[in-house]
């Protein structure tokens, strides 16, 4: 099967030059595609595509969009398997999760094709007498909507799905590391019999494609996830030319651990948290904040757990942590690994690479004695290594997971109401948990950063569909 961009219901191969080789992290002789990335006149038939299509889809009723979204979901379900084990295949997530994120992409979608039967205005009292008035909702037209590689199907599916119920059409740019995953999706939608131009993917690189995407006039908003660097700077570019832009970036996720928490249920917080996807996910546990008379005990079962975690083939379900996803992501975390050796942080279990010929394995690493200005103690690694650090009160347990410029997700395991408490609501970030992992999120409720990890309106749940659509008031004198 060749990789092909969907372009005004077309499967048309991408016109531009230059390259782009995908291979399996988990064995790099296996080669995934060798393909052809977009090239600015692609960028420009999607565009027109999409603002093509945008008046006939937004006059279909929020009913009808839904239901259209509803079959997509349908028939992400029929093939959840070979989905599941085609996104291994390319990003290395251990199948279970693969099949948990297909999954959760089919259920984003169905959520999003039922809030097309509420999306409702307000009726509001009018000051003037026979005067009528209330708000709708209309859609900005075309969005342009760029995700990354670590969740390939569901971070689009939670874009995709509020974008068109809510009437507008899409111009996607996904990742280059999991090109089949992305057709998987435009795929489905193609069978649910989603309008020709309503869709549009177009696989590329950012620092042209993406770049084009969230330049381009015709895209009245931008919905964008990935790393800060760039987000920021996507941020500021769709901003300048008045675009509604929204941003989910980064984080440094803290799992602050109390003395009087249940200390087996912590270990395992703190293992699910920070080494499922390897620790590539933007809430992943990367920093545990440890209460001085629990961490001893904590910090010799959790690095007995780490050191028994089974490393290998993420198709294989023996294994827990697969590969991180290509050679620039593994060079990015050893050499984190590196400079947390040499700022002088106590390596107690993992460390530099047993990566092999076949793929790109790190184990799970834990450094302990992590004083606050280290670079492993500040800067996302997204890979499986954690911070370990000591304090004395809750006080200062939130205070160390408040010492960043991240604020994603923050946790807290204690049997301490009050403690639970105060943890969450000082806990500067988008997600607190009390006695769960950082990471993992509900589709129905809000999702996203505050400080620099979160850029403008939160994702998931309802609160996007705000994002997705303009608020307009009217006024009718009726009598
Ligand atoms: P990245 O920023 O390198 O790339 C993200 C996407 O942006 C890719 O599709 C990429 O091609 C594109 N891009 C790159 N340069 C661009 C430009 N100049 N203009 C427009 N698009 C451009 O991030 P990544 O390495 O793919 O993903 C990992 C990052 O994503 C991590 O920092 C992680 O925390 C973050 N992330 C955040 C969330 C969240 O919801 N907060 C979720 C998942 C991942």
């Amino acid at each position: 099967m060749n990789v092909v961009n969907f372009i005004a219901g077309q499967r048309v191969a991408p016109g531009g030059s230059r390259r782009h080789l995908a291979v399996n992290p988990a064995r790099t002789t296996d080669l995934i595609a060798d393909y052809a990335l977009s090239n600015i006149a692609d960028v420009e038939a999607a565009v027109s595509a999409a603002r093509k299509a945008a008046p006939a889809w937004a006059a279909q009723t929020p009913g009808a969009r839904g239901e259209i979204l509803r079959k997509a979901a349908e028939a992400i379900r029929v093939r959840l398997e070979p989905i599941a084990q085609q996104m291994t295949r390319e990003v290395g997530k251990p199948l279970e999760e693969s099949r948990g994120e297909t999954l959760y992409s089919a259920r984003v979608l169905e959520f999003y094709a039922a809030e097309g039967l509420r999306l409702g205005g307000e009726n509001l009292p009018s000051g003037r007498a026979g005067v009528v008035a209330f708000t709708t909702r209309k859609p900005l037209g075309s969005v342009g909507l760029i995700t990354p590689w670590n969740f390939p199907m569901s971070i689009a599916a939670w874009k995709i799905g509020p974008a068109l119920v809510t009437g507008n059409t899409a111009v996607w740019k996904p990742c280059l590391q999991a090109p089949f995953t992305s057709m998987a999706l435009a795929e489905a939608f193609a069978e649910a019999g989603l309008p020709a131009g309503v869709l549009n993917l177009v696989h590329g690189d950012g620092f042209d494609i993406g770049q084009a995407i969230v330049d381009h006039p015709g895209l009245a908003g931008i919905s964008f996830t990935g790393s800060q660097k760039v987000g920021f700077a996507v941020h500021q570019a769709a901003s300048n030319r008045r675009a509604k832009v929204q941003c989910e970036l980064g984080g440094k996720n803290p799992l602050v651990v109390l003395d009087d928490a249940d200390l087996d249920a912590a270990v395992t917080t703190a293992i699910e948290g920070a080494f499922r996807n390897a620790g590539q996910k933007c809430t992943a546990t990367s920093r545990v904040i440890l209460q001085r008379g629990i961490r001893q005990a904590f910090t010799s079962k959790f690095v007995a757990r780490a050191k028994a975690l089974s490393v290998g083939d993420p198709a294989d379900p023996a294994n827990f942590v697969g590969p991180v996803v290509d050679e620039k992501q593994y060079d990015k975390v050893v050499g984190y690994i590196r400079t947390g050796l040499k700022e002088g942080a106590t390596l107690l279990c993992g460390g530099d690479s047993r990566r092999n010929t076949e793929g790109y394995f790190v184990e799970p690493t834990v450094f302990d004695n992590v004083a606050p200005d280290m670079t492993i103690a500040r800067d996302e690694i997204f890979g499986p290594v954690v911070a370990l650090f000591a304090v004395d009160t809750l006080d200062e347990a939130i205070a160390v997971a408040n010492d960043t410029e991240h604020g994603l997700s923050a946790s807290i395991c204690t049997t301490n109401l009050l403690s639970a408490h105060a943890f969450v609501t000082q806990a500067e970030s988008g997600v607190a948990s009390v006695n769960l992992p950082t990471a993992g999120v509900e589709l129905q409720a809000p999702f996203g950063g505050t400080k620099a990890s979160g850029l403008g309106v939160k994702e998931q749940g309802r609160p996007v569909l705000d994002f997705y659509t303009e608020l307009r008031t009217v006024y009718m004198k009726v009598a």
